[in-house]
């Protein structure tokens, strides 16, 4: 079972990637994902990524599954946040709150970064999220045999899945569908020590009318 070490690893790994990476179920390990681009080939902005993925019945998760005891259960999807600030970017967390995991990632910023994209024209969308005669199933696996084609090694860390872009919610069941909510204290948190990094590198002469102010 992967420890406290090994989630933290996970959290850095996506909190330092240009590209979206997520645990996969369907692989057991965190993989690197293209972002979706729209019908019109323009990017997917950061704070449509929630209705996207309800429109096509798919979930990203959480970091929970690569504990071996969540692995084997039904997916938990990650909670999309944001409190609606401008400013303020779309933030991926843990399922549960307070976080079990740690997953914090910065939907907003792998919007931008992301060099991989993918129009995703295999994935159907739903019609009132029923699936009906006219929206297959993502063919599943023909992407685990593209994905195990590509023969990566062990040591890859998280290796590009091409074609996937989370688990399909039908195959679990209504219950498991992508979820959003508001900025927890967590999201606040991380958002005031993004604020923080500037300051440090702040010029010089700000710090010395800030001294020199205070020497009075
Ligand atoms: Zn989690």
């Amino acid at each position: 079972m992967p420890s406290k070490a090994s989630l933290e690893f996970a959290r850095q790994i996506q909190g330092h990637n240009a590209e979206l990476v997520v645990y996969s179920r369907l692989v057991g390990t965190l993989v690197e994902l293209a972002w979706p681009l729209r019908a019109d080939g323009s990017r997917l902005p950061a704070n449509e990524l929630f209705n996207y993925l309800r429109q096509k019945n798919i979930l990203l998760e959480c970091n929970c599954g690569l504990q071996e005891s969540n692995s084997t259960r039904e997916p938990l999807s990650c909670v999309i946040r944001w409190d609606g600030l401008a400013g303020h970017p779309v933030l991926a967390t843990c399922n549960e709150s307070p976080s079990v995991c740690g997953m914090m990632l910065n939907i907003t910023s792998i919007a931008r970064t992301s060099r991989r994209t993918s129009q995703y024209l295999q994935l159907p969308d739903s019609v009132h999220n029923q699936l009906s005669d006219n929206n297959a199933a993502p063919p599943v696996l023909k992407y685990l045999h593209n994905f195990r084609r590509l023969n990566y090694q062990d040591t890859t860390v998280a290796p590009y899945f091409p074609g996937y872009f989370g688990e399909y919610s039908e195959f679990y069941g209504h219950r498991n569908r992508q979820i959003k909510g508001m900025y927890s204290m967590e999201c606040y948190d991380y958002v005031r020590k993004q604020r923080a990094v500037p300051l440090k590198v702040l010029p010089r002469f700000s710090l010395t009318i800030f001294q020199s102010r205070t020497a009075y």
